[in-house]
């Protein structure tokens, strides 16, 4: 089954369980069936054909603790609950194919109210990765994935957000929910797959970009890269924003800088100082 077609099997009693079961994610892991009971409300004998059926659809795991079963919703059923989510705040009315599968995100074409096509990006911060995003950020031990996945989707929409309104070259952000963010469709291709015909101005466009978001936005992108950047019709937009940080890890605005610059002089012989892209990154 898609992810599309998965959405649509979930009804109004489903959705209710599963937004029960990912509030209380906050407290902890395993949802036991008898806080569940207390949640919502339902009898027993009602919940129970209900949470197996979520089970069966893999939108739950289950677990026993203390000689109860106890659930989890699964990344899958974040997907829904983010998809059901912008379909009725209007910003999304059909989900389309996966066009792209990272580390961390799943990346799809999507449809709005007019048919006219956006991207979805799901955040899916997976238990491989959670230990070093941990390490980097600071983050609690006992956070729960679905946490950090729905507070980068947060993040990452704050970022577009904020350096679309100071005029940055980024794609236009549509709506937030869950672990998910919807934005402008950029027809183009990555960076790394483009030959440019004007890779001088393309480069400026990327470095004013960073320069707003450094100075309008407080933030640093810190995965700058050939392969987040979008390259459409002569323009760049730099994608890939939610581990974006502040502009006192200045070390990792050196490596962002050096990274690209490194590219553009490898590829188009375009020769920069560091130093002096810095001084203009930070407005001096
Ligand atoms: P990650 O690298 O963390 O998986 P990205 O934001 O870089 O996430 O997206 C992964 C891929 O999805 C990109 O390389 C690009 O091919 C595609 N993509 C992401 N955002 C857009 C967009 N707004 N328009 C078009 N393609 C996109
Ligand atoms: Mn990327």
């Amino acid at each position: 089954l898609t992810l599309a077609e998965r959405a649509s099997l979930v009804g109004p009693l489903d959705y209710k369980i599963l937004k029960t079961i990912y509030s209380l994610h906050r407290n902890h892991e395993w949802i036991m069936t008898s806080e569940l009971v207390e949640e919502t409300g339902l009898r027993l004998n009602e919940l129970q054909p209900v949470l197996l059926r979520l089970y069966n659809l893999r939108l739950l795991s289950k677990q026993i603790i203390s000689g109860e079963y106890s659930y989890r919703i699964t990344f899958t059923a974040l997907d829904i609950l983010a998809i059901k989510k912008l379909y009725v705040e209007k910003v999304l009315k059909n989900l389309g194919i996966v066009i792209g599968v990272g580390k961390e995100s799943e990346v799809y074409v999507g449809y709005n109210f007019n048919d006219e096509p956006l991207i979805v990006k799901f955040h899916r911060v997976g238990k491989r990765s959670y230990k070093n995003i941990r390490k980097i950020r600071n983050i609690q031990k006992d956070k729960d994935w679905t946490v950090i996945s729905v507070e980068n989707a947060e993040r990452e929409y704050q970022a577009l957000d904020c350096v679309k309104k100071n005029y940055g070259y980024v794609p236009q952000p549509y709506g937030k929910a869950y672990n998910a963010v919807a934005m402008e469709l950029v027809e183009g291709r990555e960076l790394y797959k483009s030959e440019l015909t004007n890779p001088e101005e393309i480069l400026d466009q990327i470095l004013s970009t960073i320069r707003i978001a450094y100075n309008e936005c407080k933030m640093i992108h810190g995965d700058l890269s050939e392969y987040n950047v979008l390259v459409k019709d002569g323009t760049a937009y730099v994608i890939d924003w939610p581990q974006w940080s502040s502009p006192e890890n200045e070390d990792l605005l050196i490596r962002d800088i050096d990274h690209i610059l490194a590219y553009f002089y490898k590829k188009y012989e375009i020769d920069k100082d560091v130093d002096a892209v810095i001084d203009y990154i930070k407005g001096k």
